[in-house]
């Protein structure tokens, strides 16, 4: 059986794949990982409770290497994900 562990982008954390919110990077907004394409991984702990939306998105921003002017547009995405996803 296979486990397969990923890192967190932003506490940079080990998890099991399965505990971590696979997110994608795609036209300017930030979506659920669509199984095409790349994509990076956010842990629960980060999400639900420990780190607030700026420092995600500036870890978004890094990772994905996306233009700093759309801060606003990914903290919404972001919103959007784990509130209505
Ligand atoms: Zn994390």
């Amino acid at each position: 059986m296979s486990n397969p562990v990923r890192m967190c982008i932003v506490c940079r954390g080990r998890f099991l794949k399965s505990q971590l919110i696979c997110l994608q990077y795609k036209e300017e907004k930030l979506i659920k990982f669509s199984g095409v394409g790349r994509s990076f991984y956010v842990c629960r702990d980060c999400v639900d409770n420990k780190v607030d939306n700026n420092k995600i998105v500036d870890c978004i921003i890094k990772t994905c290497k996306i233009d700093k002017g759309l801060k606003e547009n990914l903290k919404q995405s972001l919103k959007e994900i784990f509130v209505y996803g």
